[in-house]
């Protein structure tokens, strides 16, 4: 199941007014190619993520990621891919609380509030909450996911070459090499 294009666009429109309300200034192409990730589930106001990506060339990427209120990215990893380790990726929190989890000593009483449904596709549990000003850096093959607080977020993401098809997400659900919405696609 695919956004409607209204979603879509709801989606970018909602993004682009996130980002400007908090002083982030995208370029006409920039806006134009707003990418909704909704993993192929259907179900964006819980579990997706909006993001630009400003450059991706084979040893640097960077991005702004937008969640909305309690949108959750979900739990993958960034595996080796032809005995080129994977990408590496560091997450500075610009806006809003993020409540990320990592491998390591699970957390009691997390922050995060597990999509219901899909409680079974999330196995790391280590929190790591991230205010504006903080960072974390994620190394390679590491499971991970995130989720935002209740007013949202904005996570400037600086990484290696991003790859997302070959992403390996926790939920069989997701089709890794299918979930990048842009407008020319719908
Ligand atoms: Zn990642």
């Amino acid at each position: 199941m695919m956004l409607s294009i209204i979603e879509y666009k709801a989606a970018c429109k909602k993004t682009i007014i996130f980002l400007e309300e908090a002083g982030f200034i995208l370029n006409k192409d920039e806006k134009n190619r707003i990418q909704v990730v909704e993993y192929g589930l259907d179900n964006l106001e819980l579990i997706g993520l909006q993001l630009v990506e400003y450059i991706n060339t084979e040893r640097c990427c960077a991005k702004e990621l937008v969640l909305f209120r309690r949108q959750t990215c979900p739990e993958h990893r960034h595996p080796e891919i032809n005995g080129k380790l994977g990408k590496e990726e560091t997450f500075r929190c610009r806006r809003g609380i993020v409540y990320l989890y990592v491998e390591g000593i699970p957390t009691l009483n997390i922050h995060a509030k597990l999509p219901i449904g899909k409680e079974h596709t999330f196995t790391v549990f280590h929190e790591i909450v991230l205010k504006p000003g903080d960072q974390y850096t994620i190394m390679p093959n590491t499971r991970h996911w995130f989720q935002a607080g209740e007013d949202g977020a904005i996570i400037s993401e600086f990484s290696t070459k991003s790859i997302d098809e070959k992403d390996i997400y926790t939920d069989k659900e997701i089709i890794a090499d299918c979930n990048r919405i842009v407008e020319e696609n719908i």
